[in-house]
C-alpha cells in the first residue's frame, strides 16, 4: 500500500494548508475553550468555523453536488482532515449532523427533504441531533417506547429520549418512534425528522463528571410531525436506524482520526516530562508511549482501509465495529498516559495552555466507549458475525439487530 500523496492529492494538500494558514485567525482551534466556558460563545464561533470551512470546500467534500457537497473521494476528504488536524482546527460543531443525521436523510429522505436540509446541515447553519436512546433502551434500542400515532394533522409523538448530544443547540433531529406496538420490536418502528423548536419539545441539559453539558434529556409531549417528515416507510424505521448506526460507528472509529486526544500533544509532553522521571519509570513510560503511537497508527491505517473499500462501493461491515473498539482503546491509553506524565498539572492546569484537555479526556473517554454502541455490544457483533459464535440473545435475532 502506498501512503504517499498522488500529484492531485499533493496539490489539494498544499491548497488546503495555504488556506488554513491564511485564515488561521478566523478559525476556532481545538485548544479553545470548552462549549460552556463562561464568557465565551463557543457554539456560535464553532458554527462560523464550520461555515468558513464548508464555503472553502473542506466539509462535505464527498457529498453529492446537488445538495452542496463536492462529489470528491474519501481519500481527498482524508487529506483535508489531516491538514485540519495538523493546523489544530476544532472539529465541526455539527458532527452529529455530518456523521449520522445527514447520511440518514441522504439515504432515506425524500428529494424535498434533501433539498431543504442537507446544504444547511453541511454548513452548520442548522445543527442536528440524534434522538434514539431512552431511559430504558440504550443497547437494546429496539425496545424503545416513544410512541408516534397517526392523526389527520400528522403524527403525534409522546415519550422521552436521553443522552441526546448537543440537543440544546439543535434546530432539527432524527427521532425513532414506535408506530406499531403489536408488531415485533424491530418491525414496529418509524423514523422522522423532528423540529426541535416545535411545541411540546422540552430539552434539559445533563451535567457530566467533566463539568460539561454535552448531552440532554428530551421530553416529547404531543409533538406533531407532518407525514412529509418521515424517513423511509412506516414501520421500517429499524432499517433506517441501521444506516444511522453504521455511519455513527464509521464517524467515531472509521475515519482513522483521534477521539479528542492527540498523539502529537502526547509526544510534546513526553519530550518535556520524560527527562524528569527516574530511569526505570522513564523506560516504562517510553515503552508505553511507543505502544500507544503504534496502536494509534494502526487505527488510522485501518480506518483508511475501510474508507478505500467504501470508495469501491462496499458497505462497511463488522470492521466498523472493530474500528470503533480500537479507536476507543487508543483514546483511553493516550488520555491515561498523558495524565500520568503531567501528574498534578493535568488536573490543575486550565485552558490557558490547553492542558485541561488531559483531565477532560480522562473523564470523557469512558463515555466514548458507550456512545454509538457500547464495547460489549460491538464485541458481541464481532463474536457473532466474524467468529461465528452463537448469538447472546434468545430468541435469536440477526446480529445486525444488536445495537
Ligand atoms: C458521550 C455519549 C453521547 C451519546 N449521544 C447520544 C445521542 O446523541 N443520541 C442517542 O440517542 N444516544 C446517545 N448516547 C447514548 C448511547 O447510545 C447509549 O449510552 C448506549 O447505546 C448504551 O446504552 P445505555 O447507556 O442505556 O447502557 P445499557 O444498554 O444499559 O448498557 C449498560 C452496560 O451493559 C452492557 N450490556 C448491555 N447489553 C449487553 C449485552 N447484550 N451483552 C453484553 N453487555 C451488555 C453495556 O455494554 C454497558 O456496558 C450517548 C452516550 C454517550 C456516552
Amino acid at each position: 500500500m502506498d501512503f504517499d500523496d498522488t500529484p492531485d492529492q499533493a496539490h489539494l494538500r498544499g491548497k488546503t494548508r495555504q488556506f488554513l494558514d491564511e485564515h488561521a485567525d478566523e478559525l476556532e482551534h481545538a485548544d479553545g475553550p470548552y462549549l460552556e466556558e463562561p464568557g465565551t460563545d463557543r457554539v456560535q464561533a464553532l458554527r462560523r468555523t464550520q461555515a468558513t470551512l464548508f464555503d472553502a470546500g473542506m466539509i462535505g467534500l464527498t457529498w453529492p453536488t446537488e445538495y452542496g457537497g463536492g462529489a470528491g473521494t474519501n481519500a481527498q476528504q482524508a487529506v483535508v482532515n489531516e491538514e485540519l488536524h495538523r493546523a489544530r482546527i476544532a472539529g465541526p460543531i455539527g458532527h452529529v449532523g455530518l456523521g449520522m443525521c445527514g447520511p440518514t436523510v441522504l439515504g432515506h429522505g425524500s428529494e424535498d427533504q434533501k433539498q431543504r436540509y442537507i446544504r444547511r446541515l453541511l454548513r452548520g447553519d442548522d445543527l442536528w441531533c440524534q434522538l434514539f436512546s431512552e431511559p430504558s433502551s440504550g443497547s437494546d434500542l429496539a425496545a424503545l417506547r416513544t410512541r408516534a400515532v397517526r392523526h389527520d394533522d400528522g403524527w403525534h409523538v409522546q415519550g422521552q429520549k436521553v443522552w441526546t448530544t448537543l440537543a440544546q443547540h439543535c434546530r432539527y433531529g432524527i427521532v425513532l418512534c414506535r408506530t406499531d406496538p403489536d408488531a415485533s420490536k424491530h418491525r414496529g418502528l418509524t423514523m422522522f425528522v423532528i423540529d426541535m423548536h416545535a411545541p411540546g419539545v422540552t430539552v434539559r441539559p445533563l451535567r457530566q463528571m467533566n463539568g460539561h453539558q454535552s448531552f440532554n434529556e428530551v421530553f416529547l409531549d404531543d409533538v406533531v410531525i407532518d407525514d412529509s417528515e418521515r424517513l423511509g416507510d412506516v414501520n421500517d424505521g429499524w432499517q433506517v436506524a441501521l444506516t444511522t448506526l453504521m455511519n455513527e460507528r464509521m464517524a467515531v472509529g472509521g475515519g482513522g482520526g483521534e477521539l479528542g486526544v492527540r498523539s502529537d500533544a502526547l509526544i510534546a509532553h513526553a519530550a518535556e516530562r520524560l527527562p524528569r522521571l527516574a530511569a526505570n519509570q522513564r523506560v516504562l513510560a517510553t515503552h508505553e508511549l511507543g505502544k500507544v503511537l503504534v496502536d494509534s497508527l494502526a487505527a488510522r491505517y485501518t480506518g483508511y482501509r475501510m474508507q478505500t473499500s467504501m470508495e469501491r462501493g462496499k458497505r462497511p461491515g463488522p470492521e466498523a465495529s472493530a474500528g470503533k473498539l480500537t479507536a476507543v482503546r487508543v483514546a483511553h491509553a493516550t488520555a491515561d498516559l498523558g495524565q500520568r506524565l503531567l501528574g498534578d498539572d493535568a488536573v490543575l492546569a486550565r485552558s490557558r495552555d490547553g492542558d485541561w484537555r488531559w483531565a477532560n479526556s480522562a473523564a470523557s473517554t469512558p463515555g466514548v466507549a458507550l456512545a454509538g454502541g457500547a464495547d460489549e455490544i460491538l464485541r458481541n457483533i464481532l463474536g457473532e458475525r466474524v467468529l461465528g459464535l452463537p448469538s447472546d440473545r434468545a430468541p435469536k435475532p440477526t446480529a445486525s439487530e444488536s445495537r
